[in-house]
């Protein structure tokens, strides 16, 4: 693995996390919208269109399987 994930905060039981290709994602929401925890947000900036809240997210992969651009990745957590 190259990503590194260690300054996120852990949580029990979760073993991947979303990343976010910001090159790819057109700011649809759909990843907003369909995350079951409320875990994703709209970014405040154009190079950041989402944002994901780590405290919250819980590794399901939801928002990427169902991402249209494939701008979501799930990563394996250190
Ligand atoms: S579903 Fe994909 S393209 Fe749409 S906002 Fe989420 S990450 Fe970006
Ligand atoms: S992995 Fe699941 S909980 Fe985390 S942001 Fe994506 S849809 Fe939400």
């Amino acid at each position: 693995m190259t990503e590194r994930t260690k300054h996120i905060p852990k949580m029990e039981g979760r073993t991947h996390l979303p990343r976010l290709d910001t090159e790819k994602c057109v700011a649809c929401v759909l990843c907003q919208y369909l995350c079951p925890d409320l875990a994703i947000t709209r970014g405040e900036e154009k190079e950041n269109p989402i944002e994901i809240d780590y405290n919250i997210c819980r590794g399901c992969g939801v928002c990427a399987f169902i991402c249209p651009k494939e701008a979501i990745k799930m990563i394996v957590e250190e």
